[in-house]
């Protein structure tokens, strides 16, 4: 066994292999001593032959699930390896294959994965210039594949976007990816170079979608996207062993496509998880989320990590929400329907990977028995788009049925031990059934025949395994037994005995049962082929139902949450009256949050400063501008009273002086980098959440470095992006004066006495002082230092302005933008006193020269 046993482990070498031995996985060697040490289980030894032992431990298979998914959740792949043949059939040593890998990025047993976070496995590949990454998630069938410019940035904003729990990398390019291995904590599995082979790889998505081209598909040009796919899907094949059905079409998608959002971005937004401690609670998603099925959640979920670009397809999500939101009475059935249903896109999972059970199946049932239901339901006019999805349901009325007469109403987990179908399924089933029924019956009418025959009262039936059914007779009684009696079994006080007759009901009735077991494990297997072949079709169902249930889930939040319906434009201009922020204006009391308007375009509103105190309220306006654009681009209603959104390419979010102190670097080194990248990514198109950008530094360092990106930003040659930029920095207020397109906003406060009240009110112009002060004052700071505070604010203001105005000359042509123009002024100055009439070309030269070393 213990050679089987190694010839099996050297195929899966990266692998934890779970033998099974009887009722238990055995580990051995040095999976047994990892496995022990992380499973905090005892480390035995078995012997191994002439008189050495090796080390061993062991879990119970029907509790192995637990065990697996702690393995998994410290890294490990898992090798289920099964005996294959019956143990009581077998010749010699029983045959043992694996049946099943189990890998962090390809789970598809529910006991496992969240119910609404998809469970995605990723594939990168490197093709001369380009990136090839495939996505897949097995427990659902979604797969997608893209190709860009090699450029890590991307790379890292789509991997923070996936989320993925396991990345494919071939064997041959490791050493591209080890700066990227380093950065994200990800499994990374290397796997052979040819699976990513384009030629190889096409041919095997050819094969595994049975079609001639990629075309279809869109990825017939992508060598390295095809190379990726290919690489998911051989992994897929090996560590399953089954045909996936499942998978049935690969989508193609450009990074274009969708709002580009990076991983700063994304995180700062708080999108699906809270910056601070990355739970759901406080983020977009969680004031969104008001799904009622599992796929609904994560399908939203995709939703909002890909706003959309086109306005045509927002548009078409819009009119859908718009149904159920103005449908009260159909929104609220079609929930309670949707409610009921089970996880098709996971179930149809299991099908495909042959683990699907009798229970599965029964659950497949009551969601198909409520298809006619919602379908009817959403037979309205006024729902306009969505009775058009609606009508795409098929019912499957067939399969239905076979369900309903095949399944009983309580079958077990369990496909080999009977007791999954009902009576008059099947004929020959039902002669087993009846016979052990009848055998039972006989039993049961023993005790009292026997009793009355043998005048013995306290005579009992029982059965137990080992000696199956006998009669049991107290020692007192012996006398009284009759001679057909056949001993069995002596206890301390009492006989037990079996009859003829009795022995041949047993045989009847275990002979029965274990037909049984085997007939309906026959049954079983082929009612899940005849499910299988349905697969396409239920497809379409799961994907129809989810996507009703986000349309209505989405009415009801903006039902609940008195959102409206924005108004989508291809131009720049963003006008919000009454916006609010959709996560603070929920943890606020109701009423508290004070709504502003806003108003960006490409023209006279296109770089807005605001100033004003700390707390007082400026990231919040700002992110809620940001999040109701994207609220709107994935087709959301949104809380405001009115939203007309000039649709956006990218946002990008910066928060100065950095949370994050990653990987080392100061949080000015980060800061800069992560404003270099949107400096380098950003368009005319885009949106700019910047928020005390330069505060990492001395002021003047800061104060310039803010000064310069925001005349870049605003200047349409170089960028012109709608920005909003939030600062401490009151000289950059004077731009607006001097900028066509810059304005300022600030945060208006009142001061009462010695404090201040934050009005949270977003005003024209630029907040007068900043009052850090009175600030402070709130958080608690003693009265002693906020007083001398205040005389050395008034020392350094008084000083301050004049060293100002004696050093930074402010340029008074509107072109002039820079700030520091000491040394270009002394240059002017001298040109004008230069005596042209003496002075030779040589010493002009000499003089230009210097000049130009000056400036
Ligand atoms: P700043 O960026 O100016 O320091 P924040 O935007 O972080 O200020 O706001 C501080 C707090 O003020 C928020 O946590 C929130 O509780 C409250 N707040 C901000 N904006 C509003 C608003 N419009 N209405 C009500 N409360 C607000």
């Amino acid at each position: 066994m213990l050679k089987q046993y190694k010839r099996i482990k050297q195929e899966y070498a990266d692998a934890i292999l779970l033998f099974r031995l009887g009722d238990f996985y055995e580990m051995f060697l040095e999976d047994a001593e990892k496995a022990a040490e992380v499973l905090e289980i005892v480390l035995t030894s078995r012997e191994a032959g002439k008189g050495k032992r090796i080390p061993m431990c062991g879990i119970p298979y029907h509790a192995a699930t637990s065990y697996i998914a702690r393995l998994l959740a410290k890294g490990f792949k898992v090798a289920i390896c099964e005996q294959v043949e019956d143990p009581k059939k077998a010749k010699g040593l029983v045959k043992r294959e694996v049946v099943r890998v189990i890998t962090p990025g390809t789970l598809i047993d529910e006991q496992y994965l969240e119910e609404k976070v998809n469970n995605y496995l990723v594939a990168l590949v490197q093709r001369e210039a380009e990136y090839g990454l495939a996505v897949a998630d097995l427990s659902t069938g979604d797969f997608m594949v893209t190709q860009f410019a090699a450029d890590e940035a991307l790379l890292l904003d789509e991997l923070c976007h996936w989320q993925p729990k396991e990345i494919l990398v071939a064997e041959d390019q490791l050493a591209i990816w080890s700066v990227l291995k380093q950065r994200i904590n990800v499994l990374f599995t290397p796997r052979p170079p040819h699976d990513f082979q384009w030629a190889r790889a096409q041919e095997r998505l050819l094969s595994h979608f049975q079609v001639v081209s990629l075309e279809g598909y869109g990825c017939q040009e992508l060598k390295a996207a095809v190379g990726a796919a290919g690489a998911v899907l051989a992994y897929f094949y090996e560590t399953q062993k089954s045909q996936l059905e499942h998978i049935l079409s690969l989508r193609t998608y450009h990074l274009g496509d969708f709002m580009h959002l990076d991983q700063y971005t994304r995180r700062n937004l708080e999108l699906v998880t809270t910056l601070r401690d990355h739970k759901t609670q406080g983020s977009l998603l969680w004031v969104l989320d008001r799904t009622v099925t599992a796929a609904g959640g994560r399908l939203l979920k995709k939703w909002l990590e890909q706003p959309l670009r086109r306005r045509a397809e927002i548009e078409d999500r819009l009119a859908k929400v718009d149904g159920f939101f103005h449908q009260h009475g159909i929104r609220q059935t079609t929930r309670g329907l949707l409610r009921r249903t089970c996880d098709l896109q996971r179930l149809l999972a299991k099908l495909a990977c042959q683990t699907v059970n009798p229970r599965d199946l029964l659950a497949l049932r009551t969601t198909l028995a409520l298809l006619p239901e919602i379908r009817q339901a959403l037979q309205h006019e006024e729902l306009g788009p969505v009775a058009a999805l609606a009508a795409e349901i098929n019912p499957l009325p067939d399969l239905t049925a076979l369900l309903t007469t095949a399944l009983r109403e309580d079958p077990p987990v369990s496909v080999t031990e009977g007791n999954i179908f009902r009576e008059g399924y099947n004929q020959e089933l039902d002669t087993l059934i009846r016979a052990t029924r009848e055998g039972k019956q006989w039993i049961a009418g023993l005790e009292q025949a026997e009793r009355e025959r043998t005048g013995i009262k306290s005579l009992k039936v029982g059965y137990n395994q080992v000696f199956g059914y006998y009669l049991e007779v107290t020692k007192a009684n012996l006398a009284l037994v009759p001679a057909d009696y056949i001993r069995k079994q002596t206890l301390a006080n009492a006989e037990r005995y079996v009859t003829p007759e009795l022995k041949k009901y047993e045989e009847l009735i275990l002979g029965a049962e274990e037909k049984r077991a085997a007939l309906e494990y026959q049954l079983f297997l082929d009612l899940r082929g005849q499910v299988l072949a349905r697969l396409p079709e239920l497809k379409r169902l799961a994907e129809i139902l989810a996507q009703l249930d986000v349309y209505a889930a989405l009415a009801e939040t903006a039902v609940q949450n008195h959102y409206v319906r924005p108004e989508i434009h291809e131009d720049k201009k963003i006008l919000i009256r009454e916006g609010r922020h959709p996560v603070v204006e929920r943890v606020l009391p109701p009423g508290q949050f004070v709504p502003n308007d806003t108003l960006l375009d490409d023209d006279q509103h296109r770089l807005q400063i605001i100033t004003g105190p700390n707390m007082a309220g400026k990231s919040t306006y700002m992110r809620q501008v940001a999040l109701i654009v994207l609220m709107a681009q994935i087709g959301s209603f949104v809380p405001a009273s009115y939203a007309r959104i000039g649709l956006v390419d990218r946002i990008f979010t910066r928060v100065g002086a950095a949370d994050n102190l990653a990987g080392g670097q100061s949080t000015f080194m980060v800061e800069m980098s992560e404003l270099a990248n949107i400096l380098h990514h950003a368009t005319a198109d885009s949106l700019l959440i910047l928020d005390e950008i330069g505060r990492g530094t001395s002021t003047f360092d800061g104060l310039s470095i803010a000064w310069g990106v925001l005349e870049y930003l605003w200047n349409p040659r170089q960028m012109g992006a709608r920005t909003l930029f939030a600062t401490h920095y009151h000289e950059l207020t004077t731009l607006a004066a001097r900028l066509d397109g810059v304005e300022n906003l600030n945060v208006a406060v009142a001061k009462e006495g010695d404090g201040v009240i934050f009005l949270h009110k977003i005003l024209p112009g630029a907040s007068d002082r900043s009052y850090g002060i009175e600030v402070a004052r709130l958080a608690g700071i003693p009265e002693v230092v906020l007083a001398r505070a205040a005389e050395i604010l008034a020392e350094l203001e008084a000083k301050g302005l004049k060293e100002r105005s004696q050093t930074v000359a402010l340029p008074t042509k509107p072109m002039q933008l820079t700030l520091f123009t000491v040394d270009e002024a002394h240059i002017y100055d001298e040109l004008r006193q230069l005596d042209l009439n003496n002075i030779s070309p040589l010493e002009a030269l000499k003089l230009l020269f210097q000049w130009q070393q000056r400036l």
